[in-house]
């Protein structure tokens, strides 16, 4: 029996999207069927076909990228990235895997300035709040994650910044924003009031770290955002594709709320750190 791959999209291996195969003059129509993966055969006719991942396109240079979508499955896995992540209680970092959009998708001059990210690779689980450097491979995005109920949040550190500035590489931080329920319920803190908690230190964190074991895992499925950072400072939030208007206003005034918070938060660190410089030129010894 005569065996073939057949490239396939990602897009083009959800179940019931159908492919057509030409084996001696005939062709074949093919429906995908439900949980097929890249690797799975199907016997088709005379056939065995091996679904395999098509070659991706090239995308555009990050210079020219002025919009960053989330096709489905890639949502899904950022999600649980990020709860694995919390749940360990560790960083994940890795690089995304990315492609320019489908004409059914995106279409015009927009398509040639937008990613669509399609699942996020973990090359590295570090200790929370150490930013690891995943291995390159071909991947024009790196990730982070900033595991929830330890006071991060998404939006970027000052050390994350310099990162992405001395790789010249852009970088993604995926974590809760400051206006999803794991975030309020972990640390009541009243809108505004960030500033404050980053200022509370690692008294604030251990706290939070208390109440990890009661905190509703459903919870914590809600309010994940990814942020983008640009060498030279542009930031941009990733967005799901087909996103319905009201929930695009929403994801804007989170983007805007976390941009106000990691402002607020570098500058408390700063204030942090000065104080600690003042009190040991103090200390005797
Ligand atoms: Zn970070």
């Amino acid at each position: 029996m005569k065996r073939i791959d057949h490239p396939l999209g990602p897009e083009e291996l959800a179940p019931g999207s159908i492919f057509e195969v030409t084996h001696r003059g005939r062709t074949m129509r093919v429906t995908v069927p439900k949980g097929a993966r890249y690797g799975t055969t199907l016997r088709v006719g005379e056939l065995m076909v091996r679904l395999v991942r098509r070659a991706t396109p090239p995308v555009c240079h990050h210079e020219r990228v002025t919009d960053l979508v989330l096709s489905p499955a890639g949502a899904e896995e950022m999600v649980d990235t990020l709860v694995r992540s919390t749940k360990e209680g560790r960083e994940f970092a890795g690089t995304c895997r990315v492609r320019p959009p489908a004409a059914s998708e995106i279409s015009g001059d927009e398509a040639t300035r937008t990613w669509v990210i399609e699942g996020f690779e973990t090359k590295v689980k570090g200790s929370a709040s150490e930013v690891s450097s995943p291995p390159s491979d071909g991947s024009p995005l790196d990730w982070h994650t900033h595991p929830g109920l330890r006071g991060g949040f998404a939006g970027f550190s000052t050390q994350d910044e310099r990162v992405v500035d001395a790789r010249r590489r852009p970088m993604t931080v995926i974590g809760y924003t400051a206006l999803s329920p794991q975030f309020l319920t972990a640390l009541t803190i009243p809108l505004g009031g960030w500033g404050f908690a980053a200022s509370l230190g690692l008294h604030a964190l251990l706290q939070a770290e208390a109440r990890v074991q009661g905190v509703d895992p459903k919870i914590l499925r809600v309010g994940v955002a990814a942020r983008v950072r640009f060498p030279g400072g542009r930031v941009l939030p990733m967005r799901l594709l087909d996103q319905p208007g009201w929930a695009r206003v929403w994801s804007d005034a989170t983007f805007h709320v976390d941009q106000a918070a990691t402002k607020a938060s570098q500058v408390a660190n700063e204030a942090a750190l000065k104080a600690w410089e003042q009190i040991r030129k103090k200390l005797p010894g």
